[in-house]
């Protein structure tokens, strides 16, 4: 099969180091011989089972980038960057480790204290526990300062109170960084992120697991808190008021990984779809041969590589602590849209195979959809691109 690491003939990048490279090399090797094979079982589940959370702990592939003193793998962004690269090239993007990695736990590394530190990186560490984001609600998802989410002091506990929804690993998750409001009165100054550890926890159910059209062995799930009781000790950051900020802060990296996502699952869509092209045929050829697909592929592979560039400036960037959140917008926005253009163009050359669930595009078309949705939806990120001109 076409290589997708090698279908766009670019040099190895600058942030792709020795160890970064073995990174790739091996959590390759993981998704390809412990999820691709049991990959439409995880999705019939809706799921990916827990054992396998902790069989990518065992293999160093959670908290690459967390420092090795709370059990990570003391590596930076661009390991992250080749996990996703990884998952995106083996075709396995619903298993939720990079919103567990890359997105979690740089939470609990960056305004949790030491204590707190302790207690749960080395845990996300291992998979013992899994991590979940929790800012979405029924009435809130793009203006995230309307969430109604609750947190009221009670002695040394908050009692937590709200309903989330469409949260990644929702039914997997046992440790959620919940956003919620500790002061209703004061807007985004009121906003503070509290971590729950939802084991045997009263106060705290999941509820449905949630039907989507894609992404399918993702968990994405409904999650409700009725008074539960969280030690103030578990709030992020030394005062309240604090999770607005945070969250703009952390989002940038949020939105480069999911255009680390898109350009990766673009590079799988061009490699098994000139794959197809050069076996299927018609009218006494190769569908390679007819000029309009060799025309369509020219161009695809342009832009992906156009694509692939960009992103790897910005992980560079990232890595040496520069890229600015437009810029991580673009990227968000830009690879994604991108992302669903090449998928669909690609799925085009496949005729009424690419339509069927069994043939891997299929599947790419489906995941690619919500991309542009997420993260903050690309109509937030034009805004965001539009606040620095
Ligand atoms: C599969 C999946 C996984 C997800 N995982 C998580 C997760 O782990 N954690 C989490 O907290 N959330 C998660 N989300 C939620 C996701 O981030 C939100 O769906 C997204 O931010 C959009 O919010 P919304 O759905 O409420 O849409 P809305 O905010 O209602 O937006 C509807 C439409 O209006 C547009 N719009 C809104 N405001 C403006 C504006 N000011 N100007 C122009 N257009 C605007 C939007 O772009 C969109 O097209 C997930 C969603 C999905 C589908």
């Amino acid at each position: 099969m076409t290589d997708p690491a090698a279908v766009l003939s670019l040099p190895k990048p600058g942030w792709a180091t020795d160890d970064v490279a073995m990174l790739y090399d091996m959590a390759r090797r993981f998704m390809e011989e412990e999820v691709a094979p049991r990959y439409d079982e995880f999705e019939k589940n809706g799921m990916v089972d827990r054992a396998v959370w902790e069989k990518a702990g065992e293999a160093g592939l959670l908290c690459a980038s967390m420092p090795e003193a709370y059990g990570g793998a003391g590596g930076t962004y661009a390991h992250e960057a080749a996990i996703i690269d990884a998952l995106g090239h083996v075709g396995v993007d619903g298993f939720g480790i990079v919103l567990h990695n890359a997105i979690v736990a740089p939470y609990i590394l960056h305004y949790g204290s030491e204590e707190q530190k302790r207690n749960w990186l080395p845990r996300l560490a291992s998979g013992e526990l899994i991590g979940a984001i929790a800012m979405t609600e029924p009435g809130a998802g793009s203006d995230l300062q309307g969430v109604k989410s609750r947190a009221r002091k009670d002695g040394n506990h908050y009692l937590v109170s709200g309903s989330k929804t469409f949260i990644t690993n929702g039914q997997n998750a046992n440790l959620i960084i919940v956003v919620t409001k500790t002061d209703a009165e004061k807007g985004a100054k009121g906003m503070s992120l509290i971590v729950v550890e939802t084991d045997d926890a009263d106060g705290f159910e999941r509820g449905r697991n949630l039907d989507k059209i894609g992404m399918k062995a993702n968990d994405t799930s409904e999650l409700f808190f009725n008074d539960m009781r969280v030690p103030t000790a578990n709030l992020l950051g030394h005062e309240e008021g604090q999770g607005f900020v945070q969250l703009m802060q952390q989002l940038p990296q949020e939105r480069l990984l999911i255009g680390g996502q898109a350009i990766a699952m673009a590079e799988r869509a061009l490699a098994v779809t000139i794959d197809y092209v050069r076996e299927r045929k018609a009218f006494g050829k190769a569908i390679i041969d007819f000029q309009n697909t060799q025309f369509k592929l020219a161009e695809l592979k342009t832009e992906a590589t156009v694509g692939r560039v960009f992103y790897n400036d910005c992980v560079a960037r990232h890595v040496a602590g520069g890229l600015d959140p437009s810029t991580a917008s673009m990227a968000k926005y830009w690879l994604s849209d991108l992302q669903g253009k090449v998928v669909d163009e690609c799925l085009q050359l496949f005729g009424g195979y690419g339509y069927m669930n069994e043939y891997p595009i299929a599947r790419m078309y489906r995941d690619a959809r919500v991309q542009r949705i997420y993260g903050g939806t690309n109509e937030i990120m034009k805004l965001l691109i539009a606040r620095s001109l």
